[in-house]
């Protein structure tokens, strides 16, 4: 059974109706499936079994304190991307020493914390940031394990705004670059590169990509173990898409059996970051219609969520599923609407053409996989408040991130000294 099913014509999230969440929360607000969550984790904690492998959970793709938690106690690690995330995972019960610290641009601050922290490994991708390593980590007495993030130059085939593993991408460092890269990395003091890193894209529905890119890697390090350096782990990144519209994505499985296709018989430890799959299926985004317009040539029914709770249509055209909160009788005409938040853009759109059946003011729609991406990506953008999250466990439910009131939102600025008389 899906996580978010109908029971009696009305939409549920596990065994709770999303209207008696929008009732007591109001909307719009997220709402996220433990089971779900946990389904997805487990699925790559079994595809992997047997095999020496750290599964950090990119933190980015939903960094809810209670996701964060709930996946910890599964046993999962995390893959940050700031000290911000990295202060999160560590919140949430996530050891350091499961940590995974990735990105283009970290500070020094960041370095530091994550240094003094211990974290398992630093995801390095500018040749610049294993000299800072170096300085800190000597200046404090520690060493920085790194892995060396490479560019393998493949096409991952998912749209460019989230496609990482091209040589034009400002991400990882050049194949032919990396070995003398890693012989710099292992003769600088306080620095020990222990793995090989690569991250192709994100929302990838192809294994064919992976296994261009997952060949490259052995090579590499089959190359780099021959000339001595040590390393003992290879990090394999994550990206696997799911399904928002028609896509077929592999199953994890699928994904695993190539992994251990190409790297079988060799000797190193794994590390996966899957961020999406773990958490894009299980959230949804509750919201309400305001009302309808039709126009000359459309009928747009416009709802209360917006482009600053949900920006992926608007920032990638991406295909969001949208359910009635309550299944309309069979004989019901579905009629193409546009659906539109309050914002004054016209990119403030989450689907156009779908079908929906009629709707009156108050009556819910269910915005579907909306688990990774979503609320993390929230602002208050025309003043709207941030949107709320809500975990559900069976016929459980808890608030886990409140909406703030406006009094919090104004409380946050203060006018300068030289503007307050006026
Ligand atoms: C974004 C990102 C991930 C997670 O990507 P998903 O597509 O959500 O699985 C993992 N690793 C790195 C380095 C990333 O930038």
């Amino acid at each position: 059974m899906t996580p978010f099913h109908y029971r009696d014509h009305r939409l549920c999230a596990e065994s709770v109706r999303l209207s008696d969440i929008a009732e007591a929360v109001g909307t719009p607000v997220y709402v996220y499936s433990s089971q779900a969550l946990q389904d997805s984790y487990r699925s790559y904690a079994d595809a992997f079994a047997g095999l020496p492998v750290t599964i950090c959970y990119a933190v980015k793709a939903n960094d809810s304190l209670a996701v964060l938690r709930l996946l910890a106690a599964e046993g999962a690690g995390a893959d940050v991307v700031s000290g911000g995330e990295l202060r999160y995972a560590l919140a949430a019960g996530i050891p350091a020493g499961r940590v995974v610290f990735s990105g283009v641009g970290k500070t020094r601050e960041e370095l530091a914390f994550a240094l003094a922290e211990g974290v398992m490994q630093i995801n390095v991708e500018v040749a610049s940031e294993l000299d800072v390593l170096s300085q800190i980590a000597t200046a404090i007495g520690k060493t920085a394990k790194v892995a060396i993030r490479i560019n393998p130059d493949v096409d991952a085939g998912t749209i460019a705004q989230i496609s990482t593993g091209k040589a034009e991408n400002k991400f990882g460092i050049a194949y032919e670059d990396a070995p003398a890269l890693f012989r710099h990395a292992h003769s600088l003091p306080g620095v020990e590169p222990v793995g090989i890193a690569v991250h192709i894209g994100s929302q990838i529905t192809k294994l064919e990509p992976y296994r261009d890119a997952f060949l490259r890697v052995r090579t590499l390090y089959e190359e780099l173990k021959a000339d001595g350096l040590p390393l003992e782990r290879i990090d394999l990144g994550g990206g696997l898409g799911i399904v928002y519209n028609q896509e077929e994505p592999p199953s994890v499985a699928a994904y695993a059996g190539v992994v251990r296709e190409v790297f079988h018989g060799l000797d190193a430890q794994f590390v996966f970051e899957p961020g999406r799959r773990i958490a894009g299926l299980a959230g949804v985004l509750v919201t309400k219609v305001i009302t309808e317009k039709q126009t000359a040539t459309k009928r747009f029914v416009i709802v209360d969520a917006a482009m600053n709770d949900l920006i992926r249509p608007a920032l990638y055209d991406a295909y969001h599923p949208i359910q009635p909160e309550t299944a309309p009788d069979a004989d019901t005409e579905w009629i193409e609407a546009d659906l539109v938040g309050p914002i004054c853009e016209s990119t403030d759109q989450f689907a156009a053409n779908r079908p929906l059946p009629p709707l009156l003011a108050d009556d819910m729609l269910v915005i579907g996989a909306a688990g990774a991406y979503g609320a993390v990506m929230a602002c208050e953008y025309n003043g709207r408040p941030r949107v709320p999250e809500v975990l559900v466990r069976g016929s459980d439910w808890a608030v886990v991130r409140r909406r703030p009131t406006y009094e919090e939102m104004l409380a946050a600025q203060n006018l300068p000294p030289w503007l307050e008389e006026a």
